[in-house]
């Protein structure tokens, strides 16, 4: 076949992945998606629909891969597909300033007051490697301490000891990063608060910031125990050291204002990606006014972007956030538990917060990624691609979370069960 030409029923998988084979790295455009971590062919898909999707081959699965995080209303949501439309047909992005961004960015502030004021970038790479910067100019200071097994994106100084591709791929960081710049991140242990003390002792005056995914949903889903977050808070307070909450995930996820409102803790920053783009390319790095006023124009931070607030992204986060009313999330919430309380008489470990879900194959929850990686990922590999028989698409990896959306209903759960047992 010509490059170009497709075929009118998208079939042959085969064929597609040979031609992605030759153009992209591993034949993928992100790491996780080439299957590595429990082998057997990855698929090409061609349409969602609510909880579903389908393969070029036309079979159709129960998603929970829900394209790792952005899709709460599940796949082509009607309101999210109208309101891209509209915004497509109207023309842009202007290279200026469009209402749609003054929009979304009025909602999230109010469903999360800890953000005064934002910048939207592209990705939640960029965000968190934009918060990093502000904190760096804010404090004078050049470290940052994250933890081992969180991902915040593939910036170079946090490639360091992370989680998602990187955990599932079994590399300690990436090749490429300066040695210098690696250094400038110090690790600690999630949910270890003296781990956290001892490096701010350590390097006292030394700390721009401490990054942290709130909840941690990289190395699979980790709940941060009892004063986890409370504790970061405190620590950081007291060594003169910013609190940045990366809630790429977790934002509008795990409740309507993320896990900074559901654990009841402000930081002073933070990253936001996935759900408030409704599915398009987004970021975006919040916080305290006076920081973000240190950005360019504003400040001399400088940071900037072609594409940033394009108004059909906006559009759809708005159509999204719009739709998630407490009572969507709360119906959603009853899903994702019936689906865990299954699970959980199928036998399985689960780690849940709202509707986000990891089953772990270990026997007792683990509390950071070292316990994490102890989980049997041979026996996870085996249960992964049962369900794929069974029609039910999983994360292919133990180390990334599953998403149940509002689409997901009792009988997409019912079915989930079904194929979990059978
Ligand atoms: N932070 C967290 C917590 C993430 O989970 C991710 C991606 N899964 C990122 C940052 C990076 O976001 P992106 O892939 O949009 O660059």
């Amino acid at each position: 076949m010509k490059a170009g030409q497709s075929t009118r029923s998208e079939g042959d998988i085969a064929a597609w992945r040979e031609r992605a084979e030759q153009l992209f790295p591993g034949g993928v455009n992100s790491p996780v998606r080439a299957y590595r971590a429990v082998g057997g062919e990855p698929p090409i898909m061609v349409r969602g629909r609510g909880p579903y999707v389908w393969d070029a081959d036309g079979k159709r699965y129960i998603d929970y891969v829900g394209a790792f995080g952005p899709l709460p209303l599940g796949h082509a949501h009607p309101a999210v597909v109208e309101a891209v439309r509209t915004a497509v047909e109207a023309g842009g992005p202007f290279g200026a300033t469009s209402p749609a961004e003054v929009r979304l960015a009025e909602l999230i502030r109010e469903r999360m007051p800890s953000i005064e004021r934002l910048r939207f970038v592209n990705s939640g790479t960029e965000a968190a490697m934009s918060a990093l910067r502000v904190a760096r100019a804010a404090t004078g200071r050049d470290l940052v301490i994250k933890f081992e097994g969180g991902y915040h994106g593939h910036a170079d100084s946090l490639l360091v000891e992370a989680g998602s591709g990187v955990a599932t791929l079994s590399i300690p960081g990436s090749a490429g990063v300066a040695a210098p710049v690696a250094a400038q991140t110090l690790v600690a242990t999630y949910n270890d608060l003296t781990s956290v003390a001892s490096l701010l002792d350590m390097h006292e005056g030394q700390v721009a910031a401490v990054i942290v995914e709130p909840v941690a949903a990289n190395m699979g889903v980790v709940m941060p125990g009892p004063g986890f977050l409370s504790g970061l808070r405190q620590l950081t307070r007291d060594a003169g050291a910013l609190l940045i909450f990366d809630e790429v995930i977790t934002g509008f996820r795990v409740g309507p204002g993320g896990a900074q409102e559901r654990f009841g803790v402000r930081p002073d920053l933070s990253v936001l990606g996935k759900i408030i783009g409704g599915g398009l390319p987004v970021g975006a790095y919040g916080g305290r006014a006076d920081l973000l006023d240190l950005v360019a124009p504003a400040g001399p931070v400088y940071q900037a972007g072609t594409l940033s607030g394009h108004p059909a992204v906006m559009a759809a986060g708005e159509a999204t956030l719009l739709q998630l009313t407490p009572d969507v999330y709360s119906r959603m919430e009853n899903r994702a538990e019936r689906l865990e309380e299954g699970l959980r008489r199928a036998g399985a470990s689960v780690a849940r917060i709202g509707t986000l879900l990891t089953v772990f194959f270990r026997d007792r929850m683990p509390s950071n990624f070292r316990e994490a990686k102890e989980s049997d990922t041979e026996a996870f590999a085996r249960f992964f691609h049962h369900m794929r028989r069974a029609g039910v698409l999983l994360p292919p990896s133990q180390f990334e979370a599953w998403f149940v959306s509002a689409a997901h209903d009792d009988d997409v759960i019912d079915a989930t069960l079904d194929a979990a047992s059978s």
